[in-house]
């Protein structure tokens, strides 16, 4: 709707401080975007010539002016905004004065073409010195309005002389209407120079704030934003807005600030917050902040000079300090949360793999390595506690077999038995000399897998004359789950995996490693569990035995399981105690299978009483051993082999991995080791060599950066 455009009352027009209004093209430019967007406007196209020197031409979609309007909107003082003075402490509008176009008229041939929505055609009129040039012709046109501006300042030569520089100009008109955009997101924006196809600024209707600022201001800050917003009662003031966290910095601070919807500057606002970030940032480096602040109208003093973008307000220090302290907690907020949960893509690793071709110092061949960048990196430094535990090796009874004592083992049950508690717990890991499963992990695993290597191979390494010989598998459909996980190596990643140095564990799912120059913080959880599953498709058919000390009644494994929450049974499933039987009939027909393939030993009595030994000194948790036996009865595709070993395989893995759940409950397991014991020496021991991590885990947050050393630098040199 078009406003009706009256003439301002004698007193107010003396009480509006009147001047020179337009300065250059791009204060031009600003009351005139303004002037759309009180038109609620949605699209405002910006042309230039010659900086706005020659032409400047702005086309918007609003409710246009109507016909009858035509006459006096370039007049001094004519609005369609305010009527008496006090309106001007309400004002919600930009423009207020009714001073813009008339100003633009006594200094340029101004041309309007218009429409509004009920007019049956648009009008164009001409303008010079305030009056119209002539009666306003009907033209055909689109709602809106275009504003055309030509030959600015052709009767100031002062001025002109002044703005010597068209391309200076341009980047100011440039400037001012991108914050306008930033400003006002669901709204389109363009710039571009007369003659032009490409716009040099577009912004997109449904474009966000966010996207909006990585439009203008590129990425890197975008990457880099807080989001912030508070309001006070009582001071009467809203703000919302981005501020770039403590990562980001620029040379000069970069402050886009509106007030009540307009453009402005507050250098006591600016001052302000950069105290805060000085302790934040290094030396001599500055923020980024859009701010959008909304103060009582009444509070603000409005009535400022159009040219003088300084503002004041009522309670300014209240205001500025209240918005100092917001975005100083949003700060340090971020400071300890946001590189751990916004940052699932790993920088510097490529998927295809780059790491390989880089030199050990991090950098490309040929690239200087300054003496600041050199840090600890070396892979095979070892923390002098990987000595100092006698149970590195199994068994921890001495009587026990150790990995030449398999007969002493095979017939030792019976003392087993009385060596632990009743928990059915693992004694020891026994290992089979001889026979078609013979443990030769020990020479195999530590050497990186290769994937065509055949088996028998491993006879020509030096250690492997005393190993048994390996069992060839041939099996079409392990061979097919093999290939998967090779095609699907992240190569970069395994580098940083092979050569990383352990820092330390947070929790049990959380790991801290060293990489060259960057603090890494790895999923133990989900890495372990992709190990094991790697271990169980390569090694298939080749394990070792862990026997349980006292064998485990399916039954009851699968009673307790379906007992547990974990496990969603539920009324309508049937009683337990069927299924349960179910269970154990199930697997008792398929023992023959998983005793050969996985080494998973079920007696004829319906106990489980051996379990695969995929790690030396590695024993899984006992808690979660009814899960595995409900699941593999239960989530296992048993009529598809390959579907069926990759599934076995996925349960046994999921159970061997480190889980906090299972973890925390068991701080010591059974073979006297902690879990952070075996997680440094053991499971991340195993990652450097045997993992092949899947492209996945750069994306999907199982391995985070959290720092990178030469930033830490920039930090520390503050202090
Ligand atoms: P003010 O914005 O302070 O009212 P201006 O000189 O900027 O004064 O504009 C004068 C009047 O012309 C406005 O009040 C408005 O009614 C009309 N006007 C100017 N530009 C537009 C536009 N793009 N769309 C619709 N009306 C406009
Ligand atoms: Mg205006």
């Amino acid at each position: 709707m078009a406003g009706v455009i009256r003439r301002l009352d004698e007193t107010v027009v003396n009480r509006i401080a009147a001047g020179e209004v337009i300065q250059r093209p791009a204060n031009a430019v600003k009351e005139m975007i303004e002037n759309c967007l009180d038109a609620k406007s949605t699209n405002i196209q910006v042309t230039v010539k010659d900086g706005g020197l020659k032409l400047l031409q702005i086309q918007d979609n609003g409710t246009g002016i109507r016909r009858e309007d035509m006459d006096i909107v370039c007049e001094r003082f004519t609005t369609s905004k305010l009527q008496t003075f006090e309106d001007l402490s309400a004002i919600a509008t930009y423009g207020f004065r009714g001073e813009a176009l008339a100003s633009v008229s006594h200094v340029a041939h101004v041309t309007i073409t218009t429409k509004t929505a009920d007019a049956k055609c648009a009008h164009r009129a001409s303008y010079s010195d305030g009056k119209l040039k002539g009666p306003p012709k009907p033209c055909a046109g689109n709602q809106g309005t275009q504003i055309l501006v030509e030959d600015l300042f052709y009767n100031v030569s002062t001025r002109r002389k002044a703005l010597k520089s068209p391309s200076d100009e341009y980047s100011r008109i440039v400037e001012v209407v991108s914050r306008y955009a930033i400003h006002n997101s669901g709204k389109s924006f363009s710039v571009k120079k007369q003659g032009e196809t490409v716009a040099d600024l577009r912004t997109l209707p449904n474009a966000s704030v966010v996207d909006n600022i990585r439009g203008v201001f590129g990425n890197a800050v975008s990457r880099e934003l807080i989001e912030v917003g508070c309001e006070d009662q009582k001071l009467a003031y809203k703000m919302k807005g981005y501020v770039s966290n403590a990562n980001y910095s620029v040379k000069k601070c970069i402050l886009v600030l509106f007030i009540n919807h307009r453009l402005v500057e507050s250098s006591a606002l600016k001052k302000a917050i950069e105290t805060v970030y000085a302790a934040y940032l290094p030396k001599n480096s500055h923020p980024f902040l859009y701010l959008s602040l909304e103060i009582a109208p009444q509070n603000v003093d409005v009535n400022v000079h159009p040219t003088k973008h300084e503002v004041h307000f009522l309670h300014e220090d209240s205001v500025i300090e209240s918005v100092q302290k917001h975005v100083e907690s949003k700060l340090l907020g971020s400071n300890s949360s946001r590189t751990y949960f916004t940052q699932t893509l790993l920088p510097g690793l490529s998927v295809s793999g780059g790491g390989e071709a880089k030199s050990p110092s991090g950098a490309e061949p040929g690239d200087r390595v300054y003496a600041h960048q050199m840090v600890r990196t070396d892979c095979r430094a070892q923390k002098l506690d990987a000595f100092l535990r006698p149970k590195e090796t199994p068994p921890p009874d001495p009587d026990a077999a150790g990995p030449s004592g398999g007969e002493a083992a095979r017939t030792g049950g019976a003392e087993m038995d009385e060596a632990d508690d009743a928990d059915m717990l693992v004694a020891l890991a026994e290992q089979e000399a001889e026979g078609p499963k013979g443990n030769q992990g020990d020479a195999q695993r530590k050497r990186p897998r290769k994937e065509e290597q055949p088996e028998e191979e491993v006879h020509e390494d030096l250690t492997a004359a005393a190993t048994p010989k390996r069992r060839v598998i041939k099996l079409t459909s392990i061979k097919e789950l093999r290939a998967e996980v090779t095609e699907n190596t992240h190569k970069g990643l395994q580098e940083m995996l092979q050569n990383h140095s352990f820092v330390g564990c947070v929790d049990p799912q959380w790991t801290l490693i060293q990489h060259h120059t960057k603090l890494y913080l790895l999923n133990t959880t989900r890495l372990s569990q992709e190990l094991f599953y790697q271990i169980l498709i390569y090694d298939f058919g080749n394990f070792g035995v862990l026997r349980l000390s006292t064998p485990a009644p399916l039954y009851d494994l699968a009673m307790l399981a379906l007992d547990s929450e974990e496990s969603g049974w539920t009324e309508e499933d049937g009683p337990k105690e069927g299924l349960a039987q179910y269970i154990v009939d199930f697997l008792k027909k398929k023992t023959e299978m998983l005793e050969d393939y996985f080494s998973i030993e079920i007696d004829q009595d319906g106990n489980l009483t051996g379990l695969p030994l995929l790690l030396d000194a590695y024993t899984p948790i006992m808690e979660g051993l009814p899960m595995l036996i409900l699941r593999m009865a239960t989530e296992v595709n048993w009529d598809n082999e390959r579907d069926c070993f990759r599934d076995l395989s996925k349960e046994c893995s999921m159970f061997y991995s480190i889980r906090k759940r299972y973890v925390l409950e068991a701080e010591q397991d059974a073979d006297g080791n902690s879990w952070r014991w075996k997680v440094e020496h053991v499971i991340v021991k195993a990652l450097r060599s045997l993992l092949s991590p899947p492209k996945s885990f750069s994306e999907d947050g199982t391995v985070l950066q959290i720092a990178n050393l030469p930033d830490l630098y920039k930090v520390f040199e503050r202090c």
